[in-house]
């Protein structure tokens, strides 16, 4: 058994599927002589791929970002057409009949030792750029259907370092179950992504893609951080019945799907959907949501070979709309930066500390053409729907100039976009509240807002100044410590008393025991990953809002994380004691 940080709530138990086996041990080392021939081959053509994507990745970062942020394209070519890393690959597979996920390893090794001796900071990066390549390489060979078609049986329970939203794509249609990973924490992508599926999730075990390999029997719990494996055939058995229980009571719970989302006093809420899909948005309707609170478009950006142009951003903005409850959405603009970097806008440095540095609007503000196509294909994507449905969201906005940097930016988009004669709608502009010093300055920067979206997993970090994806500091990362409730409060009623309408989209809005402390604390709109939404709906049912008030009176009288941490478990349990097993401990 191993403990990690619970990061999406259930229990499953599945097969695991270890990816990117080749930073830490290749599962399968040897061949058989007759397989030589065919593993050259498939290195080759795996080889021929990546330099040809590579090629038109270039060419499109070269022709719609710049030359500088191409250049890191050229030169990740070179690595693999050059001489010396194909003789060495195909040396040790001819020669020492290893597969080339061994090979690959081996090579890593070999640089990281020669390279570890180096201070320089260039050279350092050049070993980023091997891992690059490396890593793309391997990815390129590593297909889960012809695993599957080989015996591997699903579903699946994906184990990995971190997830990258590119593996999630190379995973397609796969019946996925659960998702562990060796970094990360609560907000990491691995975390989202698991809990926009309704999937369990562990994160933060560290080691563990040494202790299991692909076609282990695993169990995840997402309740209390644990994964499982070498299990008897007793403990299998009940985690089967857990596995069960658990899947059934969220079924039950998504029958509320078309009540309406009320207060035990009969107030209306707005339960809104966190997505970064199509797919998410269908979902969204599916559970009961009326509306999306949240589309990260930057995973448009992640999962595609290149920069997006503003016609695919157009019609991904306009598919994304209809699929929507109610087709409302609040668009957020590129979020890039932290723990989300993308080679082509630039991200070729190392920060020593990315999630304070060039990250979000600030390298938006840096990138005007593309920033500028993104503000066009969303104004243009809200033609023709109720007005003020579509909203524009602004992330990590720290200053009443960036507001107004912004705001003209806009307007010079909506001016091009009338003398082009397209046709657009003019929609709300809001900022989200991530930054502690806007949180500060917040009845000024409302001058700018049409509305406001609480970031509560940044939020919370700054706020902390504890990184929302480092285990070793996640006691400190924690929605529920008091400073955290001071600040939110206090946001929350600058809003109200300014009628300016503000949501919370951090994954607090989901956890059953942060709700009603928001729900006390006034706030209306709650944003979260679609699978929680049936359960906050039934959770609202069994409060008021005179006694969620009374609960964060109570709470915020409390002087620990850990006291008001275990205040709320009682009130939870109090109010809805089977709501348990969907929140995380
Ligand atoms: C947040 O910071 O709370 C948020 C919703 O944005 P993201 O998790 O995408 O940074
Ligand atoms: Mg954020």
């Amino acid at each position: 058994m191993r403990k990690g940080i619970p990061v999406s709530p259930g229990i499953s138990i599945g097969t695991a599927y270890c990816i990117n086996e080749v930073f830490v041990r290749p599962e399968q080392t040897h061949l058989e002589e007759d397989a030589v021939g065919e593993e050259l081959a498939r290195f080759e053509s795996a080889k021929d791929q990546s330099i040809r994507d590579l090629k038109a990745l270039e060419a499109k970062v070269y022709a719609q970002v710049g030359k500088n942020e191409a250049a890191i394209f050229a030169m990740h070519q070179s690595i693999l057409s050059d001489h010396a890393f194909t003789k060495k690959i195909t040396g040790w597979i001819a020669g020492e009949k290893m597969t080339i996920q061994a090979a690959l390893h081996r090579f890593l090794g070999e640089y990281e030792v020669l390279f570890s001796k180096a201070k320089d900071e260039y050279l350092q990066e050049r070993f980023a750029d091997i891992r690059d390549v490396v890593s793309r390489l391997s990815a390129s060979l590593t297909d889960v259907k012809k695993e599957i078609d080989r015996g591997l049986k699903s579903p699946l329970i994906v184990v990995a370092d971190e997830l990258l939203p590119s593996q999630v794509v190379l995973l397609g249609d796969v019946e996925v179950k659960g998702i562990v990973t060796q970094a990360g924490g609560p907000t990491s992508h691995a975390a989202i992504i698991a809990r926009s599926k309704g999937i369990p999730a562990v994160s933060g075990v560290r080691g563990i893609l040494r202790q299991i390999k692909t076609g282990d029997e695993i169990v995840v719990d997402g309740r209390e951080g644990i994964v499982r494996y070498n299990l008897d055939p007793e403990a299998t058995a009940a985690y089967r019945k857990l596995e069960r229980e658990f899947f059934d009571f969220k079924d039950q719970l998504a029958e509320n799907r078309d009540e309406p989302a009320l207060t035990a006093d009969g107030r209306q809420i707005a339960l809104l959907a966190n997505i970064n899909s199509v797919a998410d948005a269908q979902s969204a309707k599916a559970m009961g949501g009326s509306g999306v609170g949240l589309y990260r478009t930057e995973y448009l950006y992640l999962t595609h070979p290149s920069v997006p142009d503003e016609e695919e951003q157009y019609e991904n903005y306009r598919s994304i709309i209809e699929a929507s409850p109610n087709n409302s959405v609040t668009i957020r603009t590129l979020d890039i930066g932290g723990d989300k970097t993308v080679p082509y806008l630039g991200h070729n440095h190392q920060e020593s500390n990315p999630f304070m540095g060039w990250r979000s609007i600030r390298l938006s503000f840096e990138h005007p053409e593309l920033f500028n196509s993104q503000i066009r294909a969303i104004l243009r994507a809200a033609a023709g729907f109720e007005v003020g449905k579509v909203r524009m969201l602004f992330p990590m906005v720290t200053t009443v100039d960036e507001m107004r940097r912004v705001r003209s930016m806009v307007r010079r988009a909506m001016k091009q976009l009338v003398s082009q004669g397209k046709p657009f709608a003019n929609v709300p502009i809001g900022m989200m509240l991530e930054v502690p010093a806007a949180a500060v300055m917040m009845d000024t920067l409302l001058e700018g807002c049409d509305f406001v979206s609480i970031g509560s997993n940044d939020l919370v970090q700054y706020l902390m100044a504890a990184d929302r994806d480092n285990p070793k500091v996640s006691h400190l990362c924690q929605p529920l410590s008091p400073a955290v409730l001071r600040v939110l409060k206090n946001v929350i009623r600058v809003c109200n008393q300014n009628n300016t309408p503000i949501t919370l989209c951090g994954e607090m809005a989901g956890q059953p025991r942060a709700f009603v402390l928001l729900l006390g604390m006034g706030l209306k709109n709650f944003s979260m990953s679609p699978a929680f939404i049936p359960t906050i709906k039934e959770l609202a049912k069994k409060i008021s809002t005179a006694e969620a008030a009374q609960i964060l009176q109570n709470a915020m009288k409390l002087k620990t994380t850990s006291q008001v941490l275990r205040y709320m478990a009682g009130q939870i349990q109090r109010l809805a004691p089977k709501f348990t097993i969907l929140d995380t401990a």
